[in-house]
């Protein structure tokens, strides 16, 4: 079997709500390129990658000199063609070859008519079970969907448990002061008395505040403490200090630093994901790693569609070690590009797809659709906030939002134009009093909220 095309199409899927995080917001949808592998059987494999838009449209396609006619079966040979390490100092290509390993794996489940973890030492579950996910949210343009406050977060979880089943909770913190969203999670541990949490800032805490936030939290149902500080040696110097597990998806995605972690250990649990490793097998291969040594293996999420979503199925149904619930931003799409619709979630667990390669196909028209929603309203900066056009973070961050100030729909109106997406510091984006910005000579400067 040999590769005749490879097309890459960008999508932009709407989310409920601008989901926040420590360095910006999700500006109310995921941007994903959809690759599509086709072979001389007429067999076409699905892959995904996210962000870039045009640029990773440019970047997988670009490989067609190199990929046209190769037997997709040959996936060594593949990463070796497009990821040889010493080349990949100059073209790091790990998402992009991801995407390509999906489809590839697509196409050799399709072409023996089995499902993708046949090919991976086949299914422990048949479900996996997954993480609430929960993110504070800036308001849409009526001032719907926020979740600022302890009453709005504890009431979306409590809707979210009741639709979806959900019995591990994972709050997105890094966006307010870290006193604060320690109330947020204790309030969460007090609602949901039995069930487990974790806590993921992406490293934006100092070790202080990590350590003081990781002692009052001691008693609760913690699976992790995720990324709470930056870097290997911050995460090793508050894990001696610490007794909860440390977890990362920041600083352990790659096999050197797998192996710097065993021989000098930061972390407890290694959340894996198959875009940040390069594929589901690289997944597989660190995941027996961690078996050895006794570390901790979770499935990360970085802002799945479906095709995505069933790579992470198929990873987890077939690891022996996955002793925690995986995380999904999926819940939070408001709809999908795959054929039937969105995959369920029953009892806090979806179902591992059973057809024949990753199971799920494109439905055209919504691609269609989504391929015009982004022509039309563009991408948008992951590491810029709508509500607070000129701050940007540090690590550690000092400069937090302030969860006593609403931001206004205007934020969400600033999100959803192509021109303000590119420019977010336009006069119709509002909102908080932000840090002098050093490049914006003459604006006028608010006070911080510190
Ligand atoms: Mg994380």
């Amino acid at each position: 079997m040999r590769i005749t095309d490879i097309r890459a199409t960008t999508v932009a899927v709407p989310l409920y709500g601008q989901l926040r995080h420590s360095n910006g917001a999700h500006w109310g949808r995921f941007i994903r390129t959809i690759v599509e592998v086709e072979t001389d059987e007429g067999l076409v494999g699905l892959g995904e990658l996210g962000g870039g838009g045009e640029s990773a449209e440019a970047a997988v396609t670009a490989l067609k000199s190199y990929l046209l006619g190769h037997d997709p079966f040959q996936l060594e040979a593949m990463r070796f063609k497009i990821c040889n390490p010493t080349a990949s100092l100059y073209n790091n290509r790990t998402q992009i070859h991801a995407a390509l390993e999906f489809a590839c794996l697509d196409i050799i489940g399709q072409y023996l008519n089995v499902p993708v973890y046949q090919l991976l030492g086949g299914k422990l579950r048949d479900r996996v079970p997954f993480a609430s996910y929960l993110f504070f949210r800036l308001p849409d343009n009526a001032g719907a969907d926020e979740i600022r406050t302890v009453d709005q977060l504890i009431a979306y979880t409590r809707a979210l448990k009741a639709e979806c089943g959900f019995t591990t909770h994972k709050l997105k913190g890094g966006v307010f002061p870290p006193k604060y969203e320690l109330e947020c999670y204790q309030a969460l541990a007090a609602e949901f008395p039995t069930d487990r949490l974790r806590y993921d800032p992406n490293g934006v805490l100092s070790v202080e505040e990590a350590l003081h936030f990781g002692r009052a939290i001691l008693g609760l149902n913690n699976d992790y403490f995720e990324d709470p500080v930056w870097g290997m040696n911050g995460l090793r110097r508050l894990r001696s200090l610490l007794p909860i597990p440390i977890a990362t998806n920041t600083v352990v995605v790659n096999f050197e630093q797998l192996a710097a972690n065993v021989l000098n250990p930061a972390v407890d649990v290694i959340l894996l994901d198959t875009t940040f490793w390069g594929g589901i097998r690289p997944c597989v291969k660190a995941a027996g790693v961690c078996e050895t040594f006794q570390l901790g293996v979770a499935v990360h999420s970085s802002g799945e569609l479906g095709i995505q979503l069933a790579t992470m199925l198929h990873l987890g149904a077939v690891l022996p070690n996955l002793t925690f619930a995986a995380d999904a931003h999926y819940h939070h799409l408001r709809d999908d590009i795959i054929a039937g619709g969105k995959m369920k979630y029953e009892g806090g667990a979806i179902r591992v797809p059973e057809g024949p390669g990753l199971g799920v196909k494109l439905d055209r028209d919504k691609v269609a659709v989504y391929h015009e929603a982004y022509l039309r309203d563009g991408g948008y900066p992951y590491d810029r906030d709508p509500a607070r056009p000129h701050w940007f973070a540090l690590v550690p961050n000092q400069d937090w939002a302030d969860p006593d100030v609403a931001a206004s729909g205007a934020a969400a109106e600033a999100a959803s134009s192509r021109a303000a997406a590119s420019a977010p510091s336009g006069p119709s984006a509002p909102v908080q009093a932000e840090r002098p910005n050093p490049e914006a000579e003459g604006d006028e400067v608010h006070a911080p909220s510190r």
